[in-house]
């Protein structure tokens, strides 16, 4: 069993109400978990969600792993539950001081509660390349954004996932080249990525770190991907607007499965 569970899917700030409670509101996290390990990545509000599924699943064990951070991909953690339990393990991945970056927003007057005093047993690792977390391979790769972020692939017994938010395909200085995305990515059984603005949104948002849906698109395409999935979804972007553009794009690209993270959405592979 290898699994993946979207917690939160939206990119910038949280988007609650009634015109995306379809696609959900919460910012970035994800879990992804075979039947002994589980990996969060990134600690957006989704993560609030996961420390009630942690305890129902009785982990004691929790590894979380930052992409980089952004308000969308931390703001999360300090109403994680797990962190104030003194029985949980959390080793947190992360690039630069890990540990400094994260008790900067646990600070006072920011929040009431200290991060380098919290009851919970955490260690802070920092990401490299490729490391195994139990029997799960992690692969790295530099995203293009501002401030850096980094791409992520999950092997376990073969079977890939790519999970690569905020993310700029098209930059005009890039970190990593297209070439190297594709051969990062080729393989996946699960791809997701950043699919914040369309190719009309983008002109005005050059720069910003994120890619379009033809952008996604066609890197799948080249990479032989049979199923793409966005997220980061803009926190103007409706249901009903996404709905539509997965519609469009779909019709368009009939070799290629095309969706839309959301909220709670479970895949095993
Ligand atoms: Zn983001
Ligand atoms: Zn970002």
């Amino acid at each position: 069993m290898f699994k993946l569970i979207f917690w939160g899917v939206r990119g910038s700030v949280p988007s609650p109400g009634k015109e995306t409670s379809y696609f959900g509101g919460n910012t970035t996290c994800i879990t992804i978990e075979n039947e002994k390990t589980l990996i969060i990545v990134d600690a957006g509000t989704g993560i609030r969600n996961v420390g009630k599924y942690v305890e129902e699943k009785g982990f004691k064990k929790i590894r979380i792993l930052f992409t980089h951070y952004h308000w969308d991909h931390l703001q999360g953690l300090p109403f994680f539950g797990p962190i104030f339990n003194p029985k949980y393990q959390i080793d947190i991945y992360g690039k630069r001081n890990v540990s400094n970056v994260l008790s900067l927003q646990m600070k006072q007057p920011f929040f009431p509660a200290d991060y380098k005093n919290l009851p919970s047993k955490i260690n802070h690792r920092k990401i490299m390349p490729q490391f195994c977390i139990d029997d799960i391979l992690v692969e790295t790769i530099e995203n293009n954004h501002p401030s850096g972020c980094v791409g992520m692939r999950f092997t376990c017994n073969d079977k890939k996932i790519v999970f690569m938010t905020d993310n700029e395909l098209s930059a005009t200085a890039p970190a990593t080249d297209r070439k190297s995305f594709i051969k990062f990515v080729k393989g996946s059984v699960i791809f997701i990525h950043d699919s914040q603005y369309t190719d009309v949104e983008l002109k005005t948002k050059r720069g910003w770190g994120h890619s379009t849906f033809d952008e996604v698109i066609a890197l799948a395409e080249d990479a032989g991907i049979n199923h793409a999935i966005f997220t980061h979804h803009d926190p103007m972007r409706s249901d009903l607007i996404l709905k539509e553009i997965i519609a469009e794009k779909s019709a368009k690209h009939t070799k290629l499965r095309l969706s839309a993270a959301r909220e709670n959405l479970e895949i095993k592979i």
